[in-house]
């Protein structure tokens, strides 16, 4: 009976799913679902996409997800961004509906770009589809080199890869090898972009991703 009960609460998030990213693809915005554990650097990241994006004049919106607390959407909030906060309570992900509210708060006429930051968690945020075009998944020097032959479901969705806080590398002799070696045998689509927020190595190429993506969404509509 258990696995029945998941199922249908997995096939009712897809549902809801479905009508998000029909909603943004008529408006022509591109979303991106970013998760990572927490702490491996997304609000941060996002501080820096926004600025960026918004010194290019392009309009962006991030839909934040937390258990608790608006501090992340706080750190978000002094550009020219839409940000909308949604407390998850208990929950240790995000859900269709859940954006479905979110998107409800938007004004996404004229938007180009949204980004869900999902609740930092690398288990559940995977099998959840949210009505995004792309899945973003950060892994963090931080977090050692370990973690994506041991949360294999995540870097299997992934879109693209963002080996996030490089600057770090030399301190931390993080071995990269390790990396790229597991990805051969979980996930061979995904570019992986080596960034640090920090530094600024790797956020062009990230950009650039981002833009090729949502020029793909427009050409297909
Ligand atoms: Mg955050
Ligand atoms: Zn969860």
């Amino acid at each position: 009976m258990k696995i029945k009960v998941v199922a249908n609460v997995l096939e009712a998030n897809e549902a809801r799913a479905v009508e998000n990213r029909r909603l943004l693809d008529q408006n022509g915005v591109l979303c991106v679902n970013m998760m990572s554990a927490p702490g491996s650097g997304k609000t941060t990241l996002l501080q820096k996409t926004l600025a960026a994006l918004d010194a290019g004049g392009t309009p962006s919106a991030v839909l934040v997800g937390d258990l608790q607390t608006s501090r992340d959407a706080e750190r978000l909030a002094d550009g020219k961004a839409q940000i909308v906060q949604i407390n998850t309570g208990q929950g240790c992900h995000l859900t269709s509906s859940q954006v479905t509210h979110g998107l409800r708060e938007l004004d996404l006429s004229g938007l180009a770009f949204l980004f869900i930051e999902n609740v930092g968690n690398m288990v559940c945020p995977a099998s959840f589809d949210l009505g995004e075009h792309a899945k973003v998944v950060l892994l963090s020097t931080a977090e050692g080199n370990d973690k994506i032959a041991k949360y294999p479901v995540l870097f299997q969705q992934a879109d693209v890869i963002l080996l996030t806080k490089v600057d770090l590398a030399g301190v931390l002799e993080y071995d990269k090898s390790r990396v790229y070696e597991d990805l051969k045998h979980i996930n061979t689509r995904a570019p992986v972009i080596e960034l640090s927020a920090k530094t600024g190595q790797g956020v062009n190429q990230w950009l650039t991703w981002l833009k090729e993506r949502r020029q793909s969404l427009k050409d297909r509509s």
